[in-house]
């Protein structure tokens, strides 16, 4: 960039949210762009992750879906699709009960390959600086926004993206900013709320991931279904999900073990700790065959005590604001919070790259995106709220279920799965596409 840039946007944090923000902002070459990373290299964790259609269209749209599909063996389809088998499989025999299908293919990845395939298509322009752990932030009402880093250094910008996660350092100087005016304006209760949205709360959900390289599960259950079908083994209380990545070299594997009355509640212990097998396999041990065979091929899994932020009140003030994980963690039942990401990057950087926004309308633009964005995201974290509850039988008492004629009981739980998939089809059935073009028509308004 050899003039003076329109204005210059700082991003924090390069998980998918910040990249895939950097990656769009990037298409218009008189912003400048800088992201800055805590971690001391770029790596993401070595999990699976699933888009459904609607964030699938946004990375299409973001010409990225070439470098992508060279990671995949899955063929992307616009019609109906097979996504998960579902079974009850809290007992020796499990029950097979509801086929989900969805409209174009749930797309899988290795998260390093997709992370490749981000770097891949970013120019060299956008500067990515690890090392970088954001401390903090201080806003004035003129002038460019200061960045003070954990290694002393600091740097300015015009705007600034949250894109920094769970434990954002961007949401805490954001709502910390916010509770002193609202104290300084005696809005106590408003004040407190503002310091209650800073920390994330326990969802009362723990997950166990693993990756389980599919010679070893072929060895101790030859032809697993998981092998060709992603399935979803359900019983009261927890929840397996398993299905190939990486052309099926791996199957990714997460167990999940909910407390709902304990939503809300705080976690004592580390979030993310490497576990045990045998504490996952001891859980899981009057499951179906199936789960146990799963169970047996996994060596140290990472536990993840689920944490969630409350809906909060706004994702900006001023010239900064927040996207993925910093503004709207929600519990991961729907495979979504990657591809919701994905939805806000892109959404700010259409409003951001319109030809209308300059240096001194900024604010003006981060509203907007707030407006259109806050009610798709709190709707969505709902619903997989509500998800992680129906996966875990919530609703359902063992006795009850008892004393159900085996028919009856597949009834049952086929309405369930007609019921979560009512939950959730907004991933597949819907599009961003409403959300942005509400936006833009909001900008040339304003
Ligand atoms: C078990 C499980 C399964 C999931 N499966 C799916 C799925 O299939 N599909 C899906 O769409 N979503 C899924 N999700 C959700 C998804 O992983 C997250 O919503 C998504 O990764 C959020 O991306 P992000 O970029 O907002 O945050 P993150 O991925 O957390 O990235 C934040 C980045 O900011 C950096 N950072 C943090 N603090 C600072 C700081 N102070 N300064 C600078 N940098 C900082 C971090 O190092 C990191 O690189 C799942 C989540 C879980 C727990």
């Amino acid at each position: 960039m050899s003039s003076e840039p329109r204005f210059r946007v700082a991003i924090c944090g390069a998980g998918i949210g910040g990249l895939t923000a950097a990656l769009a902002l990037s298409r218009s070459p008189d912003i400048e762009v800088q992201v800055y990373e805590g971690a001391q290299k770029l790596a993401e964790l070595g999990a699976g992750i699933g888009l459904f259609s609607r964030p699938w269209e946004l990375i299409r749209k973001l010409g990225l879906d070439a470098e992508l599909l060279k990671y995949t063996e899955i063929k992307p389809v616009e019609g109906p699709v097979t996504a998960f088998n579902y079974r009850k499989s809290d007992t020796p025999e499990g029950i097979e009960f509801y086929t989900l299908v969805t409209k174009g293919n749930l797309m899988t990845f290795h998260r390093p390959d997709f992370q490749n395939a981000l770097l891949q298509n970013m120019p060299r322009s956008t500067r990515i600086h690890c090392s970088k752990r954001l401390r903090s932030y201080i806003q004035r009402p003129t002038g460019p926004i200061e960045l003070y880093f954990e290694d002393g250094t600091t740097a300015t910008c015009d705007i600034l993206i949250g894109a920094d996660g769970l434990k954002s350092a961007v949401r805490r100087s954001m709502y910390t900013e916010k509770a002193r005016i609202a104290q300084s304006e005696q809005k106590m209760r408003e004040a407190m709320e503002c310091e209650a949205s800073i920390e994330p709360v326990w969802s009362g959900t723990n997950a166990y991931r693993a990756l389980i390289p599919a010679e070893r599960l072929s060895a101790r259950y030859p032809g697993h279904r998981v092998f060709t079908q992603p399935t979803q083994y359900l019983g009261k209380d927890g929840y397996v999900i398993a299905y190939p990545i990486a052309k099926g070299k791996f199957i990714n594997f997460v167990a999940f073990k909910s407390r709902h009355d304990l939503e809300g509640t705080k976690f004592n212990g580390p979030w993310v700790s490497p576990s045990d097998s045998s504490e996952v396999t001891s859980m899981f041990r009057t499951w179906e065959p199936e789960v146990q065979a799963l169970m047996d091929c996994i060596e140290r899994p990472l536990r993840w005590s689920i944490h969630i932020l409350r809906p909060l009140s706004t994702y900006v003030h001023g010239r900064v604001a927040l996207i993925g994980d910093a503004a709207h963690a929600s519990p991961p039942h729907q495979g979504s919070g990657a591809g919701q990401a994905i939805e806000d990057a892109f959404v700010l950087a259409t409003l951001l790259t319109h030809p209308s926004t300059t240096r001194h309308n900024l604010s003006r633009a981060l509203s907007i995106f707030d407006h259109v964005r806050r009610p798709v995201a709190h709707d969505v974290h709902e619903r997989n709220r509500l998800n992680g509850q129906y996966f875990t039988f919530h609703h359902t008492s063992p006795s009850e279920e008892l004393s159900l004629s085996p028919e009856e009981r597949l009834r049952r739980l086929k309405e369930l799965g007609e019921t979560f998939t009512k939950n959730w089809e907004w991933a597949w059935m819907t599009s961003a596409e409403p959300v942005v073009r509400e936006a833009l028509q909001l900008l040339v308004q304003s």
